[in-house]
């Protein structure tokens, strides 16, 4: 009999892990490759937050904390929702976990049983179908083509809707394609969610800061308030404060939704370190000048690589509104060889391509449910950045 529960057979460890992993090694074996996989900000986490981490260790707030998260924090949490997003919870309506990772299967865990059906706008992040099938649910897929922007369609929502459906996942803006609703096209998908009462909303908020081009940022439950009591606003500090390591993410929503949340949580982690909490709660009441300045370079480093890829034979690449990836489509390179001999048949044998032959690992768009695509986070320096392009240049006007 096996060690191992029948439960893992249904999921796959992250794929933008595995790459970033193999990077890493072939990086460590002396090759000189540029990452593109990665998720996280090479930006190093703001002064005055590590301070404050520094300063909880030093005032002895190395113990245990409430499983929800310490007060302070939930309270600056429910200032942060009212401020940005019009939205009233009150701390016992927040939950803090180990990154948005966490709250999230915390969710899933806590609501989702065999035979619920998540519906899951592809492209998605990596994680949402994993979790869903870990807890017994199906994911239930709508396509979101990039003829759309890479957006959910109100009419393809509703086609998606079943008896069966929990929760519908929204992601804006979102990993991998960049892609941020506009408040009038959240609306036109909570209208939606009006008329079918039983599905809940899971929104994953995590790239809010990070929008371009005087993009403003909308959330389902702002956007329709008919919405509050059945949708759980996911966030974190990850990504904005460049905090990935801190692990610290959180949620609002309905206490009996945050509640159980709680209860699976204190069966697991119990919380998230009081230093990481310390940090965030700085993160979140302290200066965010440096947020716009940031974004400023991000906004850079995303023209130079959408006009880079433009110009590359084979390639397309639309324009995000948000986050730090994009999402080029590689429909022209396939059928078509390497120097190497490699036939391209899929955009997972392109990504493969990129990095046996040039040293770049970006994420092939299989994983993410939208092919033929890639995705690239250009959150790494420019000089990295016009290098991989270079390189990926080189690659697409080598092939046959
Ligand atoms: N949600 C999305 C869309 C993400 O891209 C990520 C991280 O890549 C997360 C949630 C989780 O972030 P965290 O590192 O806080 O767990």
């Amino acid at each position: 009999m096996s060690i191992l529960a029948s439960r893992l057979s249904a999921i796959k460890p992250s794929p933008t892990i595995a790459v970033t992993t193999k990077a890493a090694e072939l990086r460590a074996a002396g090759k000189d490759v540029i990452g593109l996989g990665a998720g996280e900000p090479d930006f190093d986490t703001p002064e005055s937050i590590k301070e404050a981490g520094k300063a909880a260790m030093d005032r002895g707030e190395t113990k245990y904390t409430p499983v929800a998260g310490t007060v302070p924090l939930r309270k600056a949490i429910a200032d942060k929702f009212r401020k940005d997003n019009g939205l009233t919870y009150t701390p016992d309506q927040i939950t803090v976990g180990c990154g948005g990772k966490q709250v999230l299967y915390n969710a899933i865990m806590a609501t989702v049983e065999t035979g619920d059906e998540v519906i899951i706008p592809a492209p998605y992040w990596v994680s949402y179908p994993d979790i869903t099938l870990l807890a017994g649910g199906t994911p239930v897929y709508v396509a979101c083509p990039e003829e759309t922007g890479f957006k959910l369609k109100a009419a393809d929502l509703e086609a998606a809707i079943t008896p069966k459906t929990k929760w519908v996942i929204l992601n804006s803006p979102n990993n991998p394609t960049g892609a941020a609703y506009s408040a009038d096209e959240l609306k036109a998908i909570t209208d939606v969610l009006m008329r079918h009462p039983h599905v809940w909303v899971m929104s994953d908020d995590m790239y809010e800061h990070l929008v371009y081009d005087g993009f403003v940022f909308a959330t389902p439950a702002q956007v329709e308030p008919g919405l509050y009591d059945r949708t759980l606003t996911c966030n974190g500090v990850s990504k904005a404060y460049s905090m990935t390591g801190w692990r610290v993410g959180y949620a609002g929503g309905p206490v009996e939704l945050i509640k159980a949340i709680n209860k699976i949580q204190s069966q697991s982690s119990t919380h998230t370190a009081s230093i990481s909490q310390a940090a965030a709660l700085e993160a979140l009441t302290g200066p965010q000048d440096f947020i716009a300045e940031r974004n400023a370079i991000f906004k850079q480093r995303r023209d130079l690589v959408v006009g880079l890829l433009n110009d590359m034979p084979g390639l397309s690449c639309r324009t995000p509104e948000g986050a730090f990836y994009v999402y080029p489509s590689c429909a022209g390179v396939i059928g078509k060889t390497t120097p190497q001999g490699r036939r391209i048949e899929t955009d997972g044998d392109f990504v493969t391509a990129l990095l046996e032959e040039q040293n770049v690992a970006c994420v092939q768009g299989e994983a993410f449910g939208l092919s033929p695509y890639f995705r690239i986070s250009y959150a790494t320096g420019t000089e990295k950045l016009e290098e991989a392009c270079r390189r990926i240049k080189a690659l697409c006007e080598s092939l046959s």
